[in-house]
């Protein structure tokens, strides 16, 4: 009988967490707890971090996990690390849902960086008005360039106020589409957009947006993360899980 982990914190998380319901499977999902509100999910919740690897595979064992579901976001990549490490050690399966990343296609005007910090560095220059589709977590290191005016947009109001001395806040957790994001580019007047490569498509219609209006992107690589299984649709990791439990794994 599989006992099923999914760390979460994503749409694809949530998808799976709906199909994992469906077909009864005994399994619940993990939450880092840095949304107030969480939807509300069909299978048990867990909230907060487990304590690092040796939490992580001590939680395992404890409640006798055969299978670890990966489905962070693409640059959770500290938990994702851990996930690989704790999961070899207390010898349970391992697989991630992840999105692929997003390519450029005709008409894209993005420079590529490798992390935040590149990302606040190619923003040195005169005064822009710029969309910060980061997340909260990550907005206050762009103080370093506050000649900007920045358009920001979070999922949640957050508790204190981000350190950027001119900026606009929406709060919105979504879905987006490129109508909306269109409207909100142009009354915003916004001249560039800085983003993390997340993949997949609930995010991507400010690309498609800025596409439209020919800003330019200032596009975050991900991280590189350990070598590990991964899928990038709910129906494969299903298939994986019925693969091994036909294997008895
Ligand atoms: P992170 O830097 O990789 O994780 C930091 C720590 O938070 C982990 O070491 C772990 O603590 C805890 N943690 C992260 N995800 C967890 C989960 N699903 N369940 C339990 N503990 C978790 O991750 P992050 O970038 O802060 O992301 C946190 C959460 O937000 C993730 O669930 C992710 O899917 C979601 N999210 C992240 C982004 C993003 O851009 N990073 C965007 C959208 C959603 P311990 O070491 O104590 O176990």
């Amino acid at each position: 009988m599989s006992n099923i982990l999914v760390l979460g914190g994503t749409t694809e998380a949530s998808a799976l967490a709906a199909s994992l319901a469906e077909r009864k499977e005994a399994a619940v999902l993990s939450y880092a707890g840095r949304v107030a509100n969480p939807r509300a999910q069909p299978i048990p919740v867990r909230i907060g971090g487990f304590g690092g690897i040796d939490g992580l595979a001590e939680y395992l064992r404890y409640n006798g996990v055969t299978h670890l579901i990966d489905a962070t976001h693409p640059f959770a990549s500290r938990m994702s690390a851990n996930a690989v490490v704790a999961a070899a050690r207390a010898g349970v399966a391992h697989i991630a849902l992840t999105r692929p990343a997003w390519v450029a296609v005709e008409g894209d005007r993005w420079t590529r960086v490798p992390d935040i910090e590149a990302a606040v560095a190619a923003l040195s220059g005169p005064a822009r008005r710029v969309m910060l589709a980061l997340g909260r977590m990550h907005v206050d290191a762009f103080g370093a360039q506050p000649q900007h005016e920045y358009l920001l947009r979070f999922v949640d109001a957050p508790e204190h106020v981000p350190g950027l001395p001119r900026h606009h806040l929406v709060v919105d957790r979504g879905p987006f589409d490129v109508e909306g994001d269109l409207a909100l580019m142009d009354t915003r007047r916004i001249e560039m957009v800085v983003c993390k490569n997340a993949g997949g498509s609930g995010a991507q219609a400010k690309l498609h947006a800025a596409r439209i209006l020919r800003l330019p992107v200032i596009m975050i690589e991900r991280p590189v993360l350990p070598a590990r299984l991964e899928a990038h649709r709910v129906e494969d990791v299903l298939g994986w899980l019925a693969h091994r439990a036909d294997r008895g794994v």
